[in-house]
């Protein structure tokens, strides 16, 4: 038999952000009836122990980097469309560092607990889009020494930079989730709303990813991608920065409360 643990510290709702402390964990919040239970066991895992405290704050400044990296890229692109070559090889080396990161991060973010799917999903998104990263590197660099100077290095190059985008923007969308559990669970709620509507951006970025895919059958398509798709997930991307700027800034005031 399970024995009732009743919060007696300051524990916030995972659903709503409501103050559960005093009610048992097999109960259910009266405000939105989420389990108090996973609220409780969250907020353990999330805020226990300085260690997986300041591991979360490193995987949270990991992504943070990797996503100024993306935003780096795209305004370096936006001014040089013209084609400056001198550029790609920063370019790739920051879409490179962008990408480890996010790799890191995304494993380093669900840290500390056990394994659940959506950590498993996340971490094999982020490790398929770093392998994506690096095969297109690879594919220019060999076509740079060996000139295969055909169409097929165009459609490789356009499989993979879809793939890995449809596998970041999956990994965002669950990331996202994650990161508005933990400002929920912060007594954050604002910030917890702010995260679902970047969530909701991400998704709708996502679905216009995987519809331009087809981009490599027909041309058409990808209009959806750079009509909608490019730029919902540009300002996801944005706001997603801004958030973990703020989640960041909240995790090292709890911390130095607690200390
Ligand atoms: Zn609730």
């Amino acid at each position: 038999m399970e024995t009732t643990t009743v919060p007696e510290t300051d524990v916030a709702c995972l659903g709503c952000g409501y103050n559960v402390r005093g009610l048992a964990d097999e109960a259910t919040c009266p405000e939105c009836g989420t389990s108090i239970g996973e609220s409780i066991a969250m907020m353990e895992r999330l805020l226990g122990d300085r260690a997986s405290r300041n591991k979360l704050g490193r995987a949270i400044t990991c992504l943070a980097i990797s996503l100024g990296c993306t935003c780096f890229t795209w305004l370096v692109l936006w001014f040089t469309l013209t084609g400056n070559a001198n550029i790609w090889p920063l370019i790739a080396g920051v879409v490179l560092t962008g990408n480890i990161l996010w790799w890191v991060g995304s494993h380093g973010v669900w840290s500390g607990q056990t394994q659940t799917r959506i950590s498993r999903v996340t971490g094999i998104a982020a490790g398929v889009n770093l392998v994506m990263v690096l095969s297109i590197i690879a594919f220019v660099v060999l076509n740079y020494f060996y000139e295969a100077g055909d169409d097929r290095l165009g459609v490789l190059v356009m499989i993979c930079s879809q793939t890995g985008l449809v596998c970041r923007a999956i990994g965002t969308w669950l990331l996202v989730e994650r990161f508005k559990s933990i400002a929920t669970a912060m007594f954050r709620p604002k910030l917890g709303k702010y995260f679902s509507a970047v969530r909701r951006l991400a998704v709708v970025g996502l679905v216009g990813l995987i519809v331009a895919l087809f981009g490599v059958l027909d041309f058409y398509y990808l209009l959806v991608l750079l009509l909608a798709a490019f730029p919902i997930t540009a300002i996801a991307t944005i706001m997603g920065l801004v958030g973990l700027i703020l989640l960041r800034a909240q995790l090292k005031k709890n911390q130095a409360a607690s200390r």
